[in-house]
């Protein structure tokens, strides 16, 4: 797992970054790299600003100030305004999948329906072929038998496994994934966490908010505590998860291990 981190592409860049909400600081410069085919694991307490961060990633959060790439690509743009703006952004996120706690999906579209329509639309991908990538990622999600039922009829780990072929139906640079777990029964959990984990041998970059620690142990290159806007320690998951240096990071594990 370890590796030299000095000549890895980085995929997803973040330097410096600090976002406000009026007077309370939730980023208090940041600095992440993820790199082409890694994992990066972000734990910590509540309210420590980890969604904050990827949603900043994703520009839904506009950040104060530092930067983020994507692939070398800048993500915050002030000097360019309106449409150019809204086409740099769009361009940006197509190349982004991202997965929420709660699914997202579309109630009145169909599964299929679902992981195709942003291929559809966005790349104007023929109706046929956008069927055959979409049975394709339903097939990997192993739920190939439910392309033609509505979201409503899925257990909450089958929604969730619809969520993430949808996002992969862009071939995103990178995967996003923020407590995907978090809203499920403890025995639908397992079935997501191998999807991840079948990503994570294709060597899918990901960057992984969550708070099992066993699954990020297991799954990540690289891990980092946030608590209170900063990063307070990373570390190869062997190290961070057995033997962190610092004590708010013990404190933490010992709570949630
Ligand atoms: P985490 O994901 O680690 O639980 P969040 O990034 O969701 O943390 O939140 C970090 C802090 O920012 C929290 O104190 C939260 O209440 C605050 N916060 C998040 N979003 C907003 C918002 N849109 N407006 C005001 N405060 C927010
Ligand atoms: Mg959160």
């Amino acid at each position: 797992m370890s590796t030299n981190r000095q000549t890895e592409t980085p995929m997803v860049e973040i330097t410096d970054v600090h976002k406000r909400f009026g007077n309370l600081e939730v980023l208090k410069g940041i600095n992440l790299t993820v790199p082409l085919g890694k994992i990066i694991s972000i734990i910590g307490p509540s309210g420590s600003g980890k969604s904050t961060l990827l949603r900043s990633v994703n520009h839904l959060e506009v950040i104060d100030s530092g930067t983020i790439t994507l692939d070398g690509v800048a993500v915050n743009r002030p000097d360019i305004k309106g449409l150019a703006f809204e086409r740099h952004i769009n361009h940006i996120r197509q190349n982004m999948g991202m997965v929420f706690q709660h699914f997202n999906l579309f109630p009145h579209l169909s599964t299929l329906d679902n992981v195709t329509l942003a291929p559809r639309k966005l790349k104007k991908m023929d109706k046929k072929i956008a069927r055959e990538l979409g049975m394709e990622l339903l097939d990997r999600v192993g739920l190939a038998d439910k392309a033609d039922v509505f979201p409503a009829w899925l257990s909450g780990g089958q929604k969730q496994r619809v969520a993430i072929a949808r996002a992969l139906a862009m071939q995103p640079k990178v995967m996003l994934f923020d407590e995907a777990t978090s809203a499920l029964d403890p025995e639908l959990v397992e079935e997501v966490n191998q999807v991840m984990q079948s990503l994570a041998k294709d060597h899918m970059t990901m960057l992984i908010v969550t708070h099992e620690m066993g699954f990020a142990r297991d799954v990540s290159s690289w891990a980092m505590f946030m608590d209170g806007g900063v990063v307070v320690e990373e570390n190869t998951p062997d190290k961070l998860f057995t033997a962190p240096d610092q004590e708010r990071t013990q404190n933490f594990l010992r709570k949630h291990l």
